[in-house]
């Protein structure tokens, strides 16, 4: 098993995933929650000082476990990691220790030759969840009508992976690996994008929006200046950079706070959970989502990106 076989095998099984599941592939951010709730798994949220998921089996009710204490995004790769394992039918392994850095096309030999002989049984299971993961959460269409949100005909900068990656919910580093999969970026240049401290990103963005950022840990800066119909999933902590025409619209939705405001944008943080809710403005309209962090078991009648309290403002 190489890589290019592990992304092959990947894509067929979240191919067949999203079609057994009902996920629709053509919007952002695919909700791998409720995915796996449709599974039939149980989906736990819950610290865990060593592990970044696991796929589990307890009188014969199966499961995924989940560490709460990572980030949106890590959460996520590795919600849809675990589900990928269920997919597979690799069975549940207390003992395994799922990484979901680990092994990339670097390590594990891009090309066929590279990586004969090197990947035991147990890398070859880790590798075939985490190209199921970046599949499932980033299948083609998902994709394209994230960058026709941003208005990019390509991604052509770290600055347009990241804002990519925001829309997708997924990390940044597996946004730009992904990206190769697709055709859509070379690999040299998802090589030195993924090497761009987000935090940087993070820190120049939030400075245009008028706010100088004490820590970029755990928090994202989304940058909807020029960016109308978004689907926005956002987290307690992150700031919406957004066009001056929505300060009103801001001002009146519970959950969010203005920070700054200029003449072009107006800067809001995410203080509190919000229900899926539009954001309306007479030059521009989004629906925004803010997500707590998790715990504890998974309810879909509890999930705020399904809009049971719909608001409008
Ligand atoms: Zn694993």
């Amino acid at each position: 098993m190489n890589w290019a076989m592990a992304n092959r095998l990947g894509h067929i099984a979240a191919t067949k995933a999203h079609g057994r599941l009902g996920v629709d592939v053509s919007a952002y951010p695919v909700n791998v929650s409720k995915a796996i709730d449709d599974a039939g798994l149980a989906l736990m949220r819950r610290p865990m000082p060593r592990l970044f998921g696991v796929y589990i089996e307890a009188n014969g009710n199966r499961g995924v476990m989940v560490n709460s204490n990572m980030t949106r995004a890590t959460r996520r790769h590795t919600a849809a990691h675990e589900l990928g394992h269920h997919e597979f039918e690799h069975g549940a392994d207390p003992g395994r220790e799922c990484s979901i850095e680990v092994p990339t096309p670097a390590t594990a030999g891009a090309s066929p030759n590279r990586a004969k002989g090197r990947i035991g049984a147990q890398g070859q299971v880790e590798m075939c969840a985490e190209a199921f993961a970046t599949w499932f959460l980033m299948p083609r269409r998902a994709v394209t009508a994230a960058m026709e949100t941003l208005g990019i005909q390509r991604v052509s900068s770290p600055v347009d992976s990241y804002r990519l990656s925001l829309l997708l919910g997924t990390t940044h580093r597996a946004t730009c690996r992904h990206l190769v999969n697709l055709r859509m970026v070379a690999q040299d240049d998802c090589e030195s994008w993924a090497r761009v401290q987000p935090g940087r990103l993070k820190r120049a963005l939030a400075a245009e929006g008028g706010v100088t950022l004490a820590t970029t840990f755990d928090m994202d800066v989304w940058d909807l200046r020029n960016v109308t119909g978004a689907r926005v999933e956002a987290s307690v902590g992150d700031l919406l950079v957004l066009p001056a025409a929505l300060t009103v619209a801001a001002k009146g939705v519970a959950g969010l706070a203005v920070v700054a405001a200029g003449d072009s944008t107006v800067t809001v943080e995410c203080v509190a959970a919000v229900n899926l809710t539009d954001l309306l403005g007479s030059t521009a309209g989004f629906t925004v989502v803010v997500h707590d962090r998790p715990f504890g078991l998974y309810l879909p009648a509890v999930d705020l990106s399904l809009g049971e309290v719909e608001l409008t403002s």
